[in-house]
């Protein structure tokens, strides 16, 4: 795959390769869009086959970035990273800080945050030598662990949720399947059983699976068996793509609200979950909760304003639904569309103040 073509493809703004032969350093920076703001993105760091793996996922990751936060309201762009290679191989403090020192060349344009394959300290690392980064530890005056902040925002999308569909967003007595009680997942689980809602368990670790039915009162549920789980709400909160056209036809929920990325297999997906009759609230929308406690360390964090702002997920919801509703689309669909609304309405301003616009 060309890089020019590739870029164009999506409309990227910026790619940025970085190279420190000493640590063996590859990594790519993508900047999609800093129409709403500086393109805020965690870094992957990931054994890729090859280079062009790593380019296609690292744009595809930026442009997803880009929705996110803008569906969330923020006032920041999509951007991503990817760090070629395997962490435990060759991690390093000297490759964390050559690559701090290749997203301050972008002097603010591109933040940084964790994701898979790094850690706390490496964003320490790279604190070294930019303060173009978050997922700082709270000693340091970061955020922490997003966990309970995404379980939180998945909360207040579920209580949208219930609004919409039975007139009041009480959750007591309703029945909630939990797919993955990971460290979202567990989270969640503790604040649906304190808001008086039952839940249903799957995880392939039996320890977590133990850990919510000791501690919660969950029921468990096997790996397989979980999407047959009669429920109010499934909320898919292990990895991506659990929802595929077999899937999607087993679920006897009137809801899907859940913290995993990439939750449809296909968007085809977002319709097939429509025509059955049920609500599926985009991922995007529903896991902002991380993102949006980790901007709030670009202002000085404080858990506070963090947590009023997560609960706006509530009203993002509301929107993304009467969006659909009113033109008869999915809500997937409508949540892209809402997102590049912003996007168009709020970035014309800023171009009108750089001179690019008549
Ligand atoms: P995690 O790794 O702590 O938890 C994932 C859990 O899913 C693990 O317990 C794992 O054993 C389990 N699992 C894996 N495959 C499974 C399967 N087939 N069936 C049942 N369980 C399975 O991760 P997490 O941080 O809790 O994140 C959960 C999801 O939410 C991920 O998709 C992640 O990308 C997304 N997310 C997380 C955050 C955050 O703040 N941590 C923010 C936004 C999105």
């Amino acid at each position: 795959m060309g890089v020019f073509e590739a870029i164009a493809s999506d409309t990227h703004e910026e790619v940025l390769y970085g190279h420190d032969p000493v640590s063996g350093l590859r990594a790519i920076i993508a900047i999609h869009s800093t129409a709403l703001g500086p393109a805020l993105g965690g870094t992957r760091f990931f054994p890729y086959e090859n280079e062009d793996d790593a380019l296609r996922d690292v744009l595809r990751l930026a442009k997803g970035m880009t929705y996110k936060a803008a569906a969330a309201g923020l006032n920041l762009g999509g951007g991503k990273a990817v760090i070629i290679g395997d962490p435990t191989e060759l991690g390093s403090e000297r490759l964390m800080r050559s690559f701090g020192r290749v997203i301050d060349s972008l002097g603010g344009r591109y933040i940084t945050a964790e994701d898979v394959g790094t850690t706390t300290d490496d964003m320490i690392a790279i604190s070294s030598e930019t303060k173009w980064v978050t997922g700082l530890p709270d000693v340091l005056g970061g955020s922490g662990d997003p966990s309970p902040a995404t379980a939180r925002g998945v909360m207040a999308a579920m209580r949208a949720v219930a609004e919409h569909l039975w007139g009041t967003d009480d959750l007591s007595g309703r029945t909630v399947a939990v797919q993955g009680v990971g460290k979202v997942g567990i989270s969640l689980v503790e604040r649906l059983t304190k808001a008086g809602a039952k839940t249903i368990v799957s995880d392939v670790n039996s320890a977590s699976v133990e850990e919510a039915t000791a501690q919660h009162g969950s029921i468990a549920a096997a790996v397989g068996d979980i999407f047959d789980a009669e429920c109010d709400l499934f909320a898919p909160c292990a990895m991506g793509g659990a929802l595929n056209e077999t899937t999607v036809n087993r679920l006897r929920c009137q809801a899907v609200v859940g913290s995993a990325n990439n939750q449809l297999e296909t968007e085809a997906q977002a319709d097939q979950l429509r025509e059955r009759g049920i609500l599926y609230v985009p991922d995007f929308v529903v896991n902002a909760g991380g993102i949006i406690n980790i901007a709030e360390e670009l202002n000085g964090y404080d858990w506070t304003r963090a947590a009023s702002a997560i609960d706006h997920i509530y009203g993002n919801v509301n929107r993304v639904l009467d969006a659909a509703a009113h033109r008869g689309i999915n809500p997937n669909t409508a949540a892209i569309a809402v997102a590049e609304e912003r996007i168009a309405s709020i970035g014309s301003i800023n171009l009108k103040r750089r001179g690019h616009a008549s």
